[in-house]
């Protein structure tokens, strides 16, 4: 027993995965195409995806947004999670890797919930606080290009009604933070945006030691 966080190996991580993971097939079959792309491993874990649509649950979600949408697995964890008239706007900027996500929102039934925005999302997040919808939105996702951490982190709060949830991926990156000699531009994106949320006043938030690092970030009510 201890009551640090357990380190995983692999026969922990299958144990966990067999006793808790309620993966549909079609998530499984987009998880089985997306593993022979090269930038396979930027798609987010099966288990920390489930723990997200839970919250969407609790949150009784209707709009949400997500920012770095790669082949859609995590969208389509959030869009099943909705009810049927709930909407999730996705955001990114590649046409190639989310045609193969719009095969499966489509093959899943809920295509219609999802609402892809193929630009930089600084300027999709910009419309939407532009067109009168802040304070407007349940559940973010914020899993795109590091170095925009700070700048998603601002707009999606503005965007969240109080009491909405953010959830920013990666923010331990591989343990990358916490080793000094690492000073690339991603590793020191992620520490500042990881100072920032801890420093905000404005929020409450948990950081959790899930996958690569999962900051959950609640707007206060
Ligand atoms: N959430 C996805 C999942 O769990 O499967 C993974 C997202 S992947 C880590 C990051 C995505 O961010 C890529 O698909 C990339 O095209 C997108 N991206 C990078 N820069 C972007 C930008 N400026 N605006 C919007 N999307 C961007
Ligand atoms: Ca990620």
């Amino acid at each position: 027993m201890t009551n640090k966080t357990l380190s995983m190996n692999d026969a922990l991580y299958d144990y966990l995965q067999s006793v808790s993971l309620h993966e549909p097939g079609v998530l499984r079959r987009l998880r089985t195409e997306t593993a022979a792309d090269a930038m396979a491993r930027m798609q987010s874990a099966p288990e920390q995806c489930q723990f997200m649509a839970l919250l969407v649950q609790l949150l009784g979600a209707r709009r949400c947004l997500e920012v770095g949408v790669y082949t859609g697995y995590s969208t389509l964890w959030v869009a099943q999670a909705l009810p049927p008239e709930g909407r999730i706007i996705a955001c990114d900027i590649s046409e190639e890797w989310t045609s193969i996500a719009r095969r499966y929102w489509a093959e899943a039934g809920v295509a219609e919930r999802v609402d892809l925005r193929l630009a930089p999302a600084l300027e999709t997040l910009q419309g939407l606080i532009d067109t009168g919808q802040a304070g407007s939105f349940d559940f973010a996702f914020i899993d795109a290009d590091k170095e925009n951490y700070g700048n998603y982190y601002e707009s999606v709060l503005q965007l969240l009604r109080p009491g909405g949830l953010m959830a920013i991926d990666n923010t331990l990156w591989s343990g990358d933070v916490a080793d000094p000699d690492k000073q690339d531009a991603d590793t020191r994106a992620i520490r500042a945006l990881n100072r920032q949320v801890h420093a905000d006043r404005r929020v409450t938030m948990s950081m959790l030691p899930v996958a690569d690092g999962l900051t959950l970030v609640l707007n206060q009510p």
